[in-house]
C-alpha cells in the first residue's frame, strides 16, 4: 500500500555503467515532504499510530542538536495533533540552530542531556525514570530505530515497485542504526541490499540487523552485505574529498547529496561500482539494475555549508 505521495525515481546516467549495461536509480525519498520526511517517516508512522492506539498524547525521543529524527518527530507529531518532547545532547547554544528552531516552531519541547546522561537512553532503569516523569509520552528510541520502525521502512519497497515492478536486483541505502536496511531486507526478500554504515567501526550492525529481522519473523536471511569501508573517517566526519565528491555529483547528475548519510553512500557506490570492471564484475552480472535510496538529511546541510565550502577551498557568499 502507498501512502500519501510516491517518491520520485531518478537515473543517473553514467558513461561507464552504460558500457556495462547497468543502471542505477535514485529513489528520491529526499523529495519527500516536509524537508525532513525523508526516512524517518516511514520509522515514525507507525510509532505514531501505535502511541495513538495506546492513548498517549505526547511522543518523546532523543537526538542530536542537528538531528533529522528530532526534526521529523517534531513536524510528524505537529501534524499528527501530539505534544512533542526532543531530548537532546549536550548544552543549549546562545542560538538555536535551524534544526531546534524547526522543531521549537513545530511545538517541541526541548530538554538538554549532558554527554554522560545522553549515554543511558537506551538503558531501561534510566528510560523508566523518565517515562515515569512523562507519563502521558510515548518514547520513541533513537532515530526511530525499533520493530515498529523497521516495519514502516518495508513500505519503501511500494515505492521501488510503484516505478520498477520487480525489474531491479539491489537496493543500496546508508546505514546509521541499519533499521532501514533491516525493514527493506525483509520486504525484499528476493533482492540483494547493499548497506553502507556512516560510522567507523560499525561491526555491531551484523548482529543489529539480525536481531531487527528476528524480531519481524525472518531468520537466516542473507540477502544484504555491508559495505564497511566508506564511513570518511567516523559519524559527520567530512573531509575534502567527500566535499568535491558531493559537489561533482550534484553538477552532474542534478541531484543534491548532504554528507552524512547519502554523500558517503553514493561515493561508496561510485569506488564499487566504477573504480574498476573487475570489482563490478565481480558484484553484478550484466544488465543489472541496482536502486539507491537518497534517505533524505537535507535540513541538515543547513548547518553544514560553510564547513564543507571551506573543504573545497572556497568561501561562500
Ligand atoms: C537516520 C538517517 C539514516 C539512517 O537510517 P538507519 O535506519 O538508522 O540506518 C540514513 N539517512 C538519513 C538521511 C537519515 O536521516
Amino acid at each position: 500500500m502507498l501512502p500519501h505521495t510516491v517518491a520520485e525515481l531518478d537515473v543517473v546516467d553514467h558513461p561507464v555503467l552504460a558500457a556495462q549495461g547497468i543502471r542505477l536509480d535514485v529513489l528520491r525519498l529526499d523529495k519527500l515532504q516536509p524537508l525532513s520526511a525523508g526516512n524517518k517517516i516511514f520509522k515514525l508512522k507507525n510509532n505514531i499510530r501505535h502511541a495513538q492506539t495506546e492513548g498517549y498524547s505526547a511522543l518523546a525521543s532523543f537526538g542530536g542538536a542537528y538531528s533529522n529524527h528530532i526534526h521529523a518527530l517534531a513536524l510528524a507529531g505537529q501534524a499528527a495533533g501530539m505534544r512533542t518532547v526532543g531530548f537532546i545532547r549536550g548544552e543549549p547554544q546562545a542560538v538555536l540552530n535551524d534544526t531546534l528552531q524547526d522543531a521549537v516552531q513545530a511545538g517541541m519541547t526541548l530538554h538538554y542531556l549532558s554527554r554522560s546522561e545522553y549515554r543511558q537512553r537506551n538503558s531501561p532503569a534510566w528510560l523508566a525514570s523518565l517515562e515515569h516523569r512523562y507519563p502521558d509520552a510515548y518514547f520513541i528510541p533513537e532515530g526511530g530505530s525499533n520493530s515498529l520502525g523497521v516495519q514502516g521502512c518495508m513500505e519503501i519497497v511500494s515505492h521501488i515497485q510503484y516505478h520498477c515492478g520487480d525489474d531491479y536486483d539491489v537496493v543500496a541505502v546508508p546505514c546509521g542504526t541499519a533499521a532501514t536496511l533491516a525493514g527493506l531486507a525483509a520486504a525484499a526478500p528476493d533482492k540483494k541490499l547493499w548497506g553502507f554504515p556512516v560510522l567507523k567501526n560499525a561491526h555491531f550492525l551484523e548482529q543489529t540487523i539480525q536481531d531487527y529481522l528476528a524480531a519481524l519473523g525472518v531468520r537466516q536471511a542473507t540477502n544484504w552485505t555491508l559495505f564497511h569501508d566508506y564511513h570518511g573517517g567516523g559519524y559527520a566526519k567530512i573531509n575534502r574529498q567527500l566535499a568535491l565528491f558531493i559537489e561533482a555529483f550534484e553538477k552532474n547528475f542534478n541531484i543534491p547529496l548532504e554528507p552524512v548519510y547519502s554523500g558517503k553512500m553514493f561515493y561508496g557506490l561510485q569506488q564499487l561500482m566504477l573504480s574498476s570492471p573487475e570489482l563490478l564484475g565481480t558484484l553484478l552480472p550484466e544488465g543489472a539494475r541496482v536502486i539507491a535510496i537518497h534517505t533524505g538529511g537535507m535540513q541538515g546541510l543547513r548547518g553544514m555549508k560553510d564547513r564543507l565550502a571551506s573543504l573545497r577551498g572556497k568561501t561562500t557568499c
